[in-house]
């Protein structure tokens, strides 16, 4: 019923340049780093063909985001909402972590200590083989209790036509994930401060740097001089204060930068 949205993955890949000459500065900065920080965001998702809420198609185009994904509309209407969600999990669960993806799993096996820090709820992270991600929108596949706060992982809920019921109390169960008008986890807000405020080098990719307070991340780790480094084929308020800016798609230009990085540092 949704497969029209499954097929705009590959949209413009013909627009990436596979040429692009890093400087060797950039090289050194990740080789003397002890820690490396990523934060990603919509774009990266969007690259594995993961539609932003504002490029559905279909039923869902006849509501805004805002409209579904949010605790009030979620109790009105809970069928609704979690029939969105289920959709949602569905795209995801057609869709496969991009090159990416994969090179920052590759950076963490090769480098001491890399942060991954995510906008992104799809887990796509993790199903590339990242450790330690922190998730601050949170994660779709993790679900509670709205009234006693029992965690379900999906697997463990049982199918059911409408809004899941908890099995200890009867509530209705949501997606763990951060709502319009719901504050991020502190936990993750305070680690991925944390992590910002020590990293050494910081990838920026494929995030707006307009949502609070990730877009303060890359602002944060450069007032406290690492070198940042924005990976993204538009501008953005972060290309205003980056050191270094690449402008492609994360699939192209990372896989690229890792190419680059060894020819430089075993030649
Ligand atoms: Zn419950």
């Amino acid at each position: 019923m949704w497969q029209s949205i499954f097929g705009k993955s590959q949209e413009d890949e013909k627009m990436d340049s596979p040429n692009l000459q890093l400087d060797p500065f950039l090289f050194e900065q990740v080789d003397k780093a002890s820690h490396i920080v990523a934060l990603t965001g919509a774009g990266i998702s969007a690259e594995s063909g993961i539609p932003t809420f504002r490029g559905e198609e279909g039923l869902w185009k006849i509501m805004r985001p805002e409209e579904l994904a949010n605790f009030d509309a979620f109790m009105e209407n809970p069928d609704r909402v979690s029939e969105w969600y289920e959709h949602r999990r569905e795209i995801i669960d057609n869709v496969e972590p991009n090159p990416g993806h994969k090179a920052l799993a590759s950076m963490q096996e090769e480098f001491d200590y890399v942060t991954i820090i995510t906008q992104n709820v799809d887990g796509l992270h993790q199903r590339a083989g990242s450790e330690n991600v922190i998730e601050l929108h949170g994660n779709i596949y993790r679900n509670y209790c709205v009234d006693c706060k029992k965690r379900y992982d999906y697997n463990n809920l049982r199918p059911s036509e409408g809004a899941p019921i908890c099995d200890e109390c009867g509530g209705y169960i949501r997606p763990d994930v951060v709502w319009f008008g719901e504050s991020l986890p502190m936990a993750a807000v305070n680690e991925a401060e944390q992590h910002a405020a020590s990293a050494d080098v910081m990838f920026s990719i494929g995030t707006s740097g307009v949502v609070y307070p990730a877009a303060g991340l890359p602002r944060m780790a450069k007032s406290h001089d690492a070198y940042l480094v924005e990976i993204n084929p538009e501008h953005t308020d972060i290309s205003l204060i980056a050191d270094e800016t690449i402008r492609m798609k994360s699939g192209i230009a990372l896989p690229e930068l890792l190419n680059q990085y060894h020819s430089w540092k075993y030649s």
